[in-house]
């Protein structure tokens, strides 16, 4: 067996780290081929000096002569790619045979795209990039036979309880209903009132998962379920009211299928997004991924409960912003991106973020999104809105 090449956009992250691990389990099978960062030259030279690849890109194009200086120096003869652009060329290259998609927020939709449209094998991690331009990146999928693999660990594990054949409606296959769980992050159990003077390392400490900051916020508005809502929507074809949200603290169980005869198929295992990565990286094969084995008996209970959308209203804008189409999911998400930043800069209060989104989402007329430019544009005019509100709420807070 030849080993696939792997690209993994977004290398020097939480998923890149997780993916590289697995790969280096299976040298056999899987080869680091090209490796991505946005501007973190010392942890991405690091990378290429452990795992060799044949391409390095670099997203700041000012950092690719200083990356080039490193790995001269230290030896390593990895190539050097340059730019959003440049990013984008090594996901479309001939020798790349799967793309790990793991840049976070919108920054990663070109590269992720232009993967889809070589026809490659995309491992999607980057949910904001199939939630802003939903039909147009699915079209790119189908047109050029790109096979699209969910990495989300909600959405894999969907994928891994659906029927094999992989034609028709969820109807024509028999599915009521889609259950993503949530743990309910960090702050589950806290009143709306104590939510106001949280702090980003409060909501960064999830307690079941370790993961970038942007994406643990999220965690901690609910904002993530909300993108992963739409996820689900795109990737499954299943509407809003066949997708349901159950809060399932312990991240065991990592969603689940409902048939119409009242067959739920549910995926479980530990928290570890080696074991996602591995399925889809080995799919339909099987692969050692390196997690612990699932031991139910010490875990003891598993809980569900129903979301609580008054304290979290940021999936019930989620939601709304899927019944509207067009536009409204690329706005939400450009929004929830300043949003996150300005909490993370501590400009913004965790409340704060979901106002910011609500507000940016109603004073937006929603358009149909036609081309990849009403993505961009819709999300260039959303962010700059947000942005004023950050700012207006900010100056009146100082
Ligand atoms: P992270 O912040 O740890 O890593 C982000 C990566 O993207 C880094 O390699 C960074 O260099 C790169 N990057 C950031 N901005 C960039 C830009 N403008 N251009 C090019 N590269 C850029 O994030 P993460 O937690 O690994 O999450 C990555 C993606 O995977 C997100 O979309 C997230 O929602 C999704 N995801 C993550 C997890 C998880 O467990 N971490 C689980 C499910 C889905
Ligand atoms: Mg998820």
């Amino acid at each position: 067996m030849k080993a696939q090449n792997i690209a993994i956009l977004g290398a020097t992250g939480s998923i890149g780290a997780s993916a590289l691990d697995v790969i280096a389990r299976h040298p056999e099978r899987f080869r680091a081929w090209a490796l991505t960062a946005n501007r973190r030259v010392d942890a991405l030279a690091a990378l290429c000096a452990k795992y060799r690849p044949a391409w390095a890109g670099i997203a700041d194009a000012r950092l690719a002569p200083e990356l080039e200086r490193r790995l001269r120096e230290a030896g390593v003869p990895t190539q050097v790619a340059a730019g959003a652009g440049g990013l984008a060329e090594l996901a479309e290259r001939a020798e790349v045979d799967t793309v790990i998609a793991a840049i976070v927020g919108a920054a990663g939709l070109r590269a992720t795209l232009a993967a889809a449209a070589a026809g490659k094998k995309l491992l999607l991690a980057n949910k904001e990039a199939l939630v802003c331009a939903g039909p147009i990146f699915m079209d790119t999928v189908r047109r050029h036979r790109a096979t699209l693999l969910p990495v989300d660990s909600e959405h894999n594990a969907v994928f891994q309880c659906l029927p094999a054949s992989a034609s028709g409606t969820l109807a024509q296959k028999g599915i009521r209903r889609i259950v993503l769980t949530a743990s309910g992050g960090p702050f589950r159990r806290r009143a709306r009132a104590d939510l106001q003077r949280v702090t980003p390392d409060e909501a960064c400490a999830h307690p079941n998962w370790s993961m970038g900051r942007k994406i643990s916020v999220d965690s901690a508005t609910m904002m993530n379920k909300g993108l992963e809502v739409i996820e689900a929507h795109w990737l499954f074809g299943a509407a809003p009211e066949q997708i349901e949200v159950v809060i399932h603290p312990q991240s065991v169980v990592h969603s689940m299928v409902e048939y119409a005869d009242g067959s739920v198929i549910a995926q479980l295992g530990n928290p570890d997004m080696r074991t996602p990565i591995a399925q889809a990286l080995a799919f339909p094969d099987r692969v050692e991924a390196g997690v612990e084995p699932l031991d139910l008996a010490r875990i003891g209970q598993l809980g569900f409960e129903p979301p609580d959308l008054e304290r979290f209203p940021a999936l019930r804008l989620a939601y709304q912003a899927l019944r509207a189409g067009g536009t409204a999911p690329a706005v939400l998400n450009a929004a929830n991106e300043v949003a996150v930043a300005a909490f993370l800069d501590r400009r913004l209060s965790f409340l704060g973020m979901t106002g910011v989104i609500e507000e940016t989402l109603g004073s937006t007329a929603v358009a149909p999104l036609a081309t990849l430019e009403d993505v961009l544009a819709a999300d260039a005019a959303a962010r700059a809105h947000a942005d004023q509100i950050v700012h207006r709420s900010y100056s009146n807070a100082a």
